[in-house]
């Protein structure tokens, strides 16, 4: 980072991040449903070998109806298991055993109120919306929200954070990026952003602290 381009902007993913772990929902899933995460990502890679990419990716560029996403993929699950299996209530279960990471929420405030500029990049899914919506107070907290089902782009690919640089009217160099998956930290670190890939909430404030200027000097 340049004296020049100082980080002036955070841009934060939700899943995993402002959230309590996705694994821990998956895990609820799974314990309520009596289907495998193994026959899930079984079913998803079958459909993936089959129609030449991973429906989660179609699904999160807003190219296929969540309803259409869980048919298929309960279609090949009753292939794998040997009986039927309803994923309709996939969301509710999935949602209801997310919560917010209140802690890091409270510091991203405290950073937006010392000047730093805050967006959200997420690859989401369209029908979601309300649910993740109605978890935190993204609109209070986050200037812009990027969602990949409304723009039809996915990280890690370049193309989206361009497009979050651009409606942020920032550089990458002025960002800080924050994300869980280390794909995601990668791409962002080679379009020049500083990136910091979540594990932890203490470990993500101080690695997010040492890259940042002080208060004084945003
Ligand atoms: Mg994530």
């Amino acid at each position: 980072v340049s004296a020049a381009q100082p980080i002036t902007t955070l841009i934060s993913d939700f899943g995993g991040v402002l959230t309590s772990p996705l694994l821990r929902s998956f895990a609820a899933f799974q314990d309520e449903t009596g289907v495998p995460l193994e026959a899930l990502g079984q079913a998803m890679q079958a459909i993936a070998v089959r129609d030449g990419e991973n429906p989660l990716f179609v699904l999160e560029r807003g190219e296929m109806s969540e309803p259409a996403f869980l048919t298929a993929v309960g279609d090949e699950l009753e292939t794998i298991l040997g009986r039927p299996v309803d994923m309709r209530s996939f969301a509710e279960r999935y949602f209801g055993s997310l919560t917010a990471n209140d802690e890091l929420i409270e510091h991203l405030r405290g950073l937006r109120n010392g000047g730093l500029r805050l967006a959200m990049l997420t690859n989401n899914v369209r029908e979601w919306e309300p649910r993740w919506r109605a978890m935190l107070p993204v609109d209070e907290l986050f200037e812009l929200i990027v969602d990949s089902a409304f723009v039809g782009l996915r990280k890690p690919d370049p193309a989206i954070y361009r497009l979050t640089c651009e409606r942020l009217g920032v550089a990458t160099e002025q960002c800080l990026f924050l994300d869980d998956l280390e794909p995601n930290v990668e791409a962002a670190r080679e379009l020049g952003m500083a990136a910091v890939r979540f594990v932890d909430n203490a470990q993500a404030i101080n690695a997010m602290d040492a890259l940042l200027p002080t208060p004084s000097a945003r």
